[in-house]
């Protein structure tokens, strides 16, 4: 079967999450979904507002009253884990978002030894070090140490964004100066000199309490949620030693068969394959070079080269390792990596994730269900509307039926593209055709066995028959700025 996964979420989505998918877990199953991101169920800083990226405790999942009440923006416990039973009832898997950079929202502050640093090389020190108060200590006394009694103090982090010296509050980058060093973790990208600190307080993973501790934990979430897989977020930031010896204890003590997809956020997949070379190849990563080229296709129109769409991408690099998207809750309109790809490329780009041979496809949620939105960006309120890509369904139900087995691309046109899908034993097969220009067509052998066919376009964009003649051979034609999926009759 052809696997899909679905990001159930996006930055602005409201109301519970978690019942929200059970109720549409038996349309998602006969859409062809095989597996779900869901966001993190972990309670945040910001209570109920927390996406829950801005981590407070991560043995909180909605149970304990902290940080302004007992569920997250999601929902409770109990609605989480009952949503993971019913998607595993209807057969689809469970890949739960991780957060393992930061913590946000400590209970107390710790008198520490800081320097301030250069935000964009954190390298480059400015100033002596100095003592300040920060807030490195959680004790999470709504939880009483229920799971876990171990307490987050300033030898658990690396560095913070807020300090407060001479009963000032003081914003920038400073580095804690803890047992394990001075300085950032080498192990982790060299983007901005070191690129250790995201935001919060940046955990130390070079502290081997905190590595046990996260070890005790990943224990007590798998056997708590029973998950299927892991979506790992910001692991630009993390150290590769850790996530090595993390996902080894992962893969061979707890869960042999978890499936681990992880966030390296580069445009070059060659950094995100020398990543991936590290971690042994344990780990799954999201293309976003395919999401850029798909971004810039978008915005170029018919000036773009659509011969050389796939080039550079991580789906050509490592295919067997890449998850291929063409939206997410980062990229998507006023977020923090907003590179939406316009609406009229979108079934091309999902056209090209669901029914390539060797794309392990992610669809968005809004992309699914479409999605309002209202946000300010640099003081001025601005409403967003993102429709629903209407073929996806379509897209979706070609991938289940017919886009199986060897691919023969035909990526030899700037402005029109097509593959076909050979079919095996137990599927059909298909072509697939793309224009981002005027209305196209290409010349495709489907060999003797195909003579004398008849072919529709299964999205019903276009109308027209067409027949091969006795060679198998026929003229395949899409429609301007649009993509069609021929079958035979
Ligand atoms: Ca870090």
């Amino acid at each position: 079967m052809n696997g899909v996964i679905i990001q159930f979420f996006h930055w602005y989505h409201e109301g519970n999450l978690w019942n929200e998918f059970t109720k549409k877990l038996d349309d998602l199953k006969n859409l062809g979904f095989t597996a779900v991101w869901l966001p993190p169920a972990t309670k945040c800083v910001l209570g109920q507002e927390g996406r829950g990226y801005d981590i407070y405790d991560l043995y909180d999942l909605g149970e304990f009253n902290q940080k302004g009440g007992i569920p997250t923006r999601y929902g409770t416990k109990d609605e989480y884990l009952s949503a993971i039973k019913k998607a595993h009832e209807a057969g689809i898997s469970v890949y739960a978002d991780i957060v393992l950079n930061h913590r946000m929202g400590g209970d107390e502050s710790e008198t520490v030894t800081v320097h301030q640093v250069n935000e964009e090389n954190r390298n480059e020190t400015i100033g002596e070090p100095f003592t300040a108060k920060a807030y490195t200590k959680f004790l999470f006394p709504g939880r009483d140490r229920k799971y876990s009694d171990f307490i987050w103090d300033y030898t658990c982090f690396s560095g913070i964004d807020s300090i407060q010296k001479d009963q000032e509050e003081i914003k920038g980058i400073f580095k804690i100066h803890n047992e394990y060093g001075t300085e950032w973790n080498p192990a982790v990208s060299h983007q901005f000199g070191n690129y250790d600190y995201l935001m919060g307080a940046d955990v130390e993973y070079r502290n081997p309490y905190v590595v046990t501790e996260m070890k005790n934990w990943i224990k007590w979430y798998l056997e708590t949620t029973h998950v299927d897989g892991l979506r790992l977020d910001a692991l630009k930031h993390l150290s590769v030693d850790f996530l090595q010896e993390w996902i080894t204890y992962i893969k061979t003590e707890l869960k042999p068969d978890c499936y681990i997809l992880g966030e390296f956020w580069k445009q070059e997949s060659e950094k995100i394959s020398d990543f991936s070379d590290k971690i042994n190849d344990m780990i799954s990563c999201f293309d976003a070079p395919l999401h850029y080229n798909f971004f810039r296709a978008s915005k170029d129109g018919r000036n773009y080269d659509l011969s050389q769409i796939l080039k550079g991408s991580f789906l050509e690099k490592k295919p067997v390792l890449s998850v291929s998207f063409v939206e997410n809750h980062d990229t998507q309109k006023l977020q923090s990596l907003e590179s939406a790809v316009k609406d009229w490329f979108k079934p091309l780009a999902y056209a090209i994730i669901l029914l390539s041979e060797e794309a392990y496809p992610c669809v968005f949620y809004p992309d699914l269900f479409g999605a309002e939105y209202t946000d300010t960006k640099d003081g001025e309120e601005i409403k967003v509307i993102m429709p629903k890509v209407e073929i996806l369904p379509k897209l979706l139900e070609a991938r289940k039926q017919f886009a199986y087995g060897e691919q023969i691309s035909y990526f030899d046109h700037p402005n029109c593209i097509a593959w076909v899908r050979k079919g095996n034993n137990e599927y059909p097969g298909c072509i697939v055709i793309l224009s981002n220009g005027e209305n196209g067509y290409k010349d495709i052998e489907l060999g003797k066995e195909n003579a004398d066919s008849v072919y529709r376009d299964f999205t019903g964009q276009r109308k027209d028959e067409i027949k091969t003649d006795e060679n198998g051979k026929a003229r395949f034609v899409v429609s301007s700025q649009s993509v069609s999926v021929w079958i035979k009759v």
